[in-house]
């Protein structure tokens, strides 16, 4: 819940970054942006598009699955908040403060009272985050429960369990260590600990983007060198690379064997620094052709040379500040409105920590559409990036990124034309229509139009 929490706070202020880095739009793809609005349009809510339809079947699941999937966002939404404000109101968390205290005063050797903060802090974190786990329960397992029935995962329950037991954990052991020293820096900067416990998010943050990819992911997920078992792949891949002028060598490309749990398809860009990679899950590679994987990578190469996780780490922390900030504010006025009924005397009481967190829920589901909309703004970069980069590697790059598309949402059950609400608070991505839709007509290469990223040849 923590992490989570802390994962969407991370996301408050990207917008910043697309406000000076991509706002600029060539004239090109400001008019295949607009035929692809257009043909959304024309189109019936949920309904097929000229360049993304599903069969009957399908589609008929893609809607079903779009209103179960808006169902548990909201109730995910809605609950992640009520939850909180019920543990504080109905005194558990207050409970779960005495259980930590009790825990960790003891009678030292010579009859002297002693107590463990360490003891009192993770005693109170072990209870919150049980707590928290439980009562998210419902909705998670229903999630899951429709991801096996529309055959989208395909990952057994021990197995599911298992994940779910290995994110406690690691909830239990970074967020353990945060709210130990968060706790320290309220006790000993009562006025500017926001300040400092703003420097120590960000430093968990930064560790945490840079050692995923060697320690967390790795606890879920097989991964291998790409170059290992298709070498053939990595030598198209390679001429990417060398025409966008990029340094990915093919040390840094990988092969996730996603086909273990999933069958959809998808490939990401993570880590930075010396642990920076391209990884490409195993069912891309299994149901799209070889030049719709080249576009795939071509788009996730988009967001590796843009430096888009430099901007969203550098953004995230600039979002922390202000998160921390707010969060020392409303810890304070609600403790003095609601502290006694709560049974929370001060911010330095265990208890404190569950009102930080109400604060950080209400401000990261504020922030969900603007951070949002900044992801929406880079992955629409790296569309284009993509189209542009197998300009003269594949036969027709609007064709390929259009299938691209449609197998990417067929696997997924994406309704073409979703709601356009959702579409803006909820989605990270263009909806995979307009984006089929827009690589249908984006050809920067014809007479008079200019391409972006890629000077014309
Ligand atoms: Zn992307």
């Amino acid at each position: 819940m923590l992490l989570r929490r802390l994962a969407l706070l991370a996301c408050l202020t990207l917008l910043p970054a697309f406000m000076t880095g991509c706002a600029h739009e060539t004239s090109t793809e400001r008019a295949a942006n607009q035929y692809a609005a257009q043909e959304l349009a024309a189109a019936p809510p949920l309904g097929n598009l000229p360049d993304y339809s599903l069969s009957p079947e399908k589609l008929a699941k893609a809607q079903h699955l779009e209103h179960v999937r808006t169902t548990v966002y909201v109730a995910d939404t809605l609950w992640g908040l009520a939850q909180l404000v019920l543990l504080l109101a109905f005194g558990a968390i207050g409970w779960m403060r005495d259980k930590a205290v009790n825990a960790g005063t003891g009678l030292a050797a010579n009859g002297k009272p002693k107590t463990s903060r360490w003891v009192q802090g993770y005693t109170f974190f072990i209870l919150f985050t049980l707590a928290g786990l439980l009562l998210d329960l419902p909705v998670s397992l229903y999630n899951q429960h429709i991801r096996r029935v529309y055959g989208l995962s395909v990952q057994g329950w021990g197995s599911w369990f298992g994940d779910m037991g290995k994110s406690f954990l690691l909830e239990l052991i970074f967020g353990g260590l945060f709210i130990m020293l968060l706790f320290w820096l309220i006790r000993k900067f009562p006025r500017t600990w926001w300040l400092f416990g703003w420097a120590a998010g960000s430093a968990f943050l930064l560790i945490g983007v840079f050692a995923s990819p060697y320690v967390i992911d790795p606890l879920f997920n097989k991964f291998e060198p790409l170059q290992k078992t298709h070498p053939e792949l990595v030598t198209r891949l390679e001429q990417v690379v060398a025409k966008g002028n990029m340094n990915i060598p093919p040390e840094r490309m990988f092969l996730m064997k996603a086909s273990e749990k999933v069958t959809t398809l998808n490939a990401y860009v993570t880590g930075f620094g010396a642990s920076k990679r391209v990884v490409v899950w195993d069912t891309s590679l299994a149901k799209g052709t070889p030049d719709e994987v080249l576009f795939i990578f071509g788009h996730e190469s988009g967001h590796y040379v843009l430096h888009h996780i430099v901007r969203g780490i550098t953004f995230g922390i600039l979002g922390f500040l202000l998160a921390f900030f707010l969060g020392y504010l409303f810890v304070g006025w609600a403790i003095a409105r609601f502290g006694a009924r709560w049974r929370i005397p001060s911010q330095e009481d265990w208890g404190a920590f569950a009102v930080l967190m109400l604060a950080f829920s209400l401000l990261s589901t504020i922030a969900a559409p603007i951070a949002n909309d900044s992801s929406r703004t880079q992955e629409h970069a790296a569309d284009v990036y993509g189209q542009e980069a197998i300009h003269g590697l594949v036969a027709n790059p609007q064709e390929t990124a259009r299938a691209a598309f449609a197998v990417l949402g067929e696997n997924s059950f994406d309704p073409p034309n979703p709601d356009q609400f959702m579409e803006f608070w909820t989605g990270s991505h263009p909806a995979i229509g307009r984006r089929a839709a827009f690589a249908h007509a984006y050809d920067p290469w014809a007479p008079g139009a200019e391409p972006k990223y890629f000077p014309k040849d």
